[in-house]
C-alpha cells in the first residue's frame, strides 16, 4: 500500500467528518490530486442506483451517458471519456474509479498525479463504507422519527375517534331516549283518545233517551195546547223542538264519528257500486228535494268494510247537496286503478272551498260556515277516520265557486289479505 502524505490524510480526515464541510474538503482534496472536480457515490442495493454521500450535492444529472460512465466504473473499475460538466455546461474529459465494494470515486478534469490518486483509490473501501453507515443511520433516524410523527398522529386520531365516538353515543342515547318518550306519550294519547272516544260514544248514546223525552213532551205541548197558548208560548216551544232536533244531529254525528273510529272492522271484497247505490237510497229524500242528479262510472270492487264505506259515501253525497250552489246538484262518481290502489273522486258543482281550508275541514268540528248550513263539523272528520283505517288517504282539489272534488284511495279487492284492517 502506498504511503499516505500527511495533506492527504488530512483531506480525507475531512472528508469523512461534518457533512457542512464536505464540498469544500472535496474541492481541496480535488486541488491536491491535480484534478478540476472531485465527486462520489455510494451506491444504494435497495435502491439499485448510485448515490452522493450527505453533504455533497446530487450531481449525477446529465443524461445517459452519464449513467453508462458510472455503470462502466461499477463494471470494471475504472472508466474514462468525455462527459458533460454539470456546472461548466462544457464537455470535460472525466476519469472514474470504483472500490471492489463499488463505492465510486470519480474524478474531473486534468491529469490529476497518479501516486496521490493511488494513494485515495487504496482508500475507497474505507471512504465508501464511512459513506454508506452514515447513510444508514442517517435513514434509521429518519425512520424512527417517521415513527415517532406516525405513533404521535396515531395517538391524536386515536383520542379524536374516542371523543367522536363518544359524541355518537352521547347522540344516540338522547336519541333512544327520545323514541322510548315519544312512544310512551304516544301509548298515552292512543289510551286517552280511546277513553275520549268512549265517553263521547256512551254520552251520546245516554243522552237519546232523554232527548226523546224533551222532544215528545214538547210535540205533546204544542198539540194539546196549541189553541190556549199565546204567541211567546208557541214561539217557545219552537225553540224547544229545534233545539232537540240539532241536539238530535249533533248526537247522531258523534255516534258515527264514534263507530267510525272505534267499531272492529272486517275487511272482505266489496262492491262499491252496491255501496254507493245503499248511501243513495238512504239520502233519496234530500237528493229528490235538491233535484240533484248523480251518475258514476264502472267502480272497481275493493277490499274493505262495506258498512264504513256507505257511512263514506253517505257523508259525502250529503255535503255535495247541502254546499251546492244555486244550481241543481250533479254529483259524479268515477275511480281509476293504478297497481293494487283505486282511488276514487266524488265531484260537485257546488260553493266550493278556499284553498286554504284544504287540509283543515278533515279536522273534527271544523265548519266553514254559521247556522246558514246545518251541520256539527263531524262528517269529513269520519270520512277520513274510515279511509285511514282501511289504508288509504282522502283529500280535496276545489276553489270558491268552482266545486269540489273529494279523492280518496282504497285497496283493489283481492290487493290485501282477508281480515286485514286497521
Ligand atoms: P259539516 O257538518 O259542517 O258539514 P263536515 O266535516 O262534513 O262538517 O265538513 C266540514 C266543512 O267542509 C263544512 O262546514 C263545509 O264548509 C266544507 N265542505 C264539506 N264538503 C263540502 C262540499 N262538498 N262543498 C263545499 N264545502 C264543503
Amino acid at each position: 500500500m502506498p504511503v499516505l502524505e500527511l495533506r492527504t490524510i488530512e483531506l480525507l480526515t475531512l472528508l469523512t467528518g461534518d457533512p457542512e464541510i464536505r464540498p469544500e474538503a472535496a474541492r481541496s482534496l480535488a486541488e491536491h490530486l491535480g484534478a478540476a472536480h472531485l465527486l462520489f457515490f455510494v451506491s444504494d442495493p435497495e435502491l439499485g442506483a448510485p448515490l452522493p454521500p450527505l453533504g455533497f450535492p446530487q450531481t449525477l444529472h446529465g443524461g445517459r451517458c452519464w449513467r453508462a460512465f458510472v455503470q462502466a466504473c461499477l463494471r470494471n473499475g475504472t472508466a474514462q471519456g468525455e462527459l458533460f460538466h454539470p456546472t461548466a455546461l462544457d464537455r470535460r474529459t472525466a476519469r472514474g474509479w470504483s472500490a471492489p465494494d463499488q463505492t465510486v470515486l470519480v474524478l474531473l478534469d486534468g491529469e490529476p498525479h497518479h501516486e496521490r490518486v493511488a494513494q485515495v483509490q487504496c482508500l475507497l473501501p474505507f471512504l465508501g463504507a464511512v459513506f454508506r453507515r452514515e447513510r444508514l443511520s442517517f435513514a434509521a433516524t429518519g425512520q424512527a422519527q417517521v415513527a415517532r410523527v406516525s405513533a404521535a398522529q396515531a395517538k391524536e386520531l386515536a383520542t379524536a375517534l374516542d371523543s367522536v365516538r363518544a359524541e355518537l353515543q352521547l347522540a344516540l342515547d338522547v336519541q333512544h331516549q327520545q323514541i322510548i318518550e315519544r312512544k310512551k306519550a304516544e301509548a298515552e294519547l292512543a289510551k286517552a283518545n280511546a277513553a275520549l272516544e268512549r265517553f263521547a260514544h256512551t254520552a251520546a248514546h245516554d243522552l237519546q233517551e232523554p232527548l226523546r223525552t224533551v222532544t215528545t213532551y214538547a210535540q205533546l205541548l204544542s198539540r194539546q195546547f196549541k189553541a190556549s197558548l199565546t204567541g211567546d208560548g208557541l214561539t217557545f216551544i219552537n225553540f224547544i223542538t229545534d233545539g232537540a232536533q240539532r241536539m238530535h244531529a249533533l248526537i247522531r254525528a258523534l255516534l258515527n264519528y264514534a263507530e267510525a273510529s272505534s267499531t272492529p272492522i272486517v275487511m272482505e271484497p266489496v262492491d262499491i257500486e252496491v255501496c254507493l247505490r245503499s248511501a243513495a237510497a238512504n239520502l233519496k229524500v234530500a237528493l229528490d228535494e235538491a233535484g240533484a242528479t248523480l251518475t258514476n262510472d264502472a267502480l272497481p270492487a275493493v277490499q274493505g268494510d262495506a258498512t264504513q264505506l256507505v257511512q263514506l259515501f253517505q257523508n259525502l253525497l250529503s255535503n255535495a247537496i247541502k254546499y251546492r250552489s244555486p244550481a241543481a246538484p250533479c254529483i259524479h262518481i268515477s275511480a281509476q286503478s293504478e297497481e293494487n290502489i283505486a282511488t276514487f273522486s266524488i265531484r260537485d258543482n257546488g260553493i266550493g272551498i278556499s284553498s286554504e281550508h284544504h287540509e283543515n275541514i278533515f279536522v273534527s268540528f271544523t265548519r266553514l260556515h254559521g247556522n246558514e248550513y246545518p251541520g256539527t263539523g263531524l262528517g269529513l272528520a269520519s270520512c277520513r277516520r274510515i279511509v285511514e283505517r282501511h289504508g288509504g288517504r282522502i283529500w280535496v282539489q276545489s276553489g270558491v265557486a268552482q266545486g269540489s272534488t273529494f279523492y280518496f284511495t282504497l285497496a283493489l279487492a283481492g290487493a290485501m289479505s282477508k281480515g286485514q284492517g286497521m
